[in-house]
């Protein structure tokens, strides 16, 4: 098998060749069909968050066909199509897990973190944390981004509330591509921040449904019920806070952001709240995955070879691209 392989924070992914592993018990073994990008995975390349496994294949967002099932696997067959999402594990008996937050599990197990991902061709998958794919779109670089832009962009959208009716969204990458047509799909409005400048993002966005788009330093033109934050900038949190009426709600959605510079407490006053998303619950994925199959989405992509995962990492992090990078092994 191919696998792009992380050796050492900061330094590109290496092209390696490895022998097909065999699935453990209760494990799958997939033939990779294709991998989005997630800003994740620039947040584990560059080092930004702390790297428990090395080396390690990044990947989070995989399409793969069952090749070999493991001993004690039920509920798949060789040849179902699946998708394996970032959470990889969950202990299943911490308080958390017990209450039906598996997204907060204290021992998790994160795909592409903790255990390779799908930047290769076959990976290794925990059959239980693998979703089964019957969407009506067959194209699999078109599935591969719902699996953590899509799932995540959900599960900030519920935090948001049912009654964010003009709803936020700053960064307009791969999930806010996905997210705005799930909110227009709701009745709701969108309001689309870019980077300030980029009018092809804010093109993007209307094209995709949103009321209005603009750069991340304009003012909303009505107050915002709530808005989700998915670009890593820490100051974009109190520039939300204003934007949002009381009452309103900030959600953050990544997994790292830089530092939130200080701002006066009245930006905060009449009740807004600032929270954050923390990975995903297979309940989510099911969710979504239901409201994709009953509104198909236009899933924009980008797509490249797996050799090239290093290009695709660096057209993210420049924000060159409309949608979201895939990789086809
Ligand atoms: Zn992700
Ligand atoms: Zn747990």
């Amino acid at each position: 098998m191919r696998a792009m392989v992380l050796n050492t924070a900061m330094l590109p992914l290496e092209l390696e060749r490895r022998s097909i592993p065999q699935p453990g018990p209760g494990e799958l073994r997939l033939r990779v069909l294709a991998c989005a990008v997630c800003r994740t995975d620039l947040h584990i390349v560059d080092g930004e968050l702390p790297l428990p496994v090395l080396p390690i294949v990044p990947g989070h967002e995989i399409v793969g066909v069952v090749e070999a099932l493991g001993a004690g696997v039920e509920g798949h067959r060789a040849g179902d199509r699946v998708g394996v999402p970032w959470l990889g594990h969950s202990c299943g008996c911490c308080a958390f897990c017990i209450e039906g937050h598996e997204n907060l599990c204290d021992a998790p197990r994160f795909t592409g973190y903790h255990r390779d991902g799908g930047f290769a061709s076959h990976v290794i998958a925990e059959a239980a944390f693998c979703m089964p794919l019957t969407l009506p779109e067959t194209d699999a670089a078109r599935i591969a981004p719902l699996l953590c832009a899509g799932l995540i962009g959900w599960r900030s959208l519920k935090a948001a509330g049912e009654g964010a009716h003009r709803l936020g969204l700053y960064g307009f990458g791969a999930a806010a591509h996905l997210v705005a047509q799930v909110a227009t799909a709701q009745g709701r409005e969108v309001y689309a921040f870019t980077r300030p400048g980029d009018h092809e993002a804010q093109a993007f966005a209307r094209g995709l449904g949103a009321r209005w788009a603009g750069g991340s330093d304009e003012c909303a033109p009505e107050p915002l019920d709530a808005a989700i934050i998915f670009a890593p900038a820490g100051q974009l949190v109190p520039a939300a806070l204003r934007a949002v009426r009381k009452g309103g709600r900030v959600v953050c959605g990544g997994i790292h952001m830089s530092d939130i510079p200080a701002f006066p407490y009245r930006w905060l006053w009449e009740e807004r709240s600032v929270s954050s998303v923390a990975n995903l619950t297979r309940a989510d994925a099911c969710e979504f995955l239901d409201f994709a199959q009953a509104h198909p989405l236009q899933v924009h992509v980008r797509t490249y070879p797996l050799r090239q995962a290093n290009e695709a990492l660096d057209d993210v992090r420049a924000g060159r691209i409309e949608g979201a990078a895939v990789l086809l092994p």
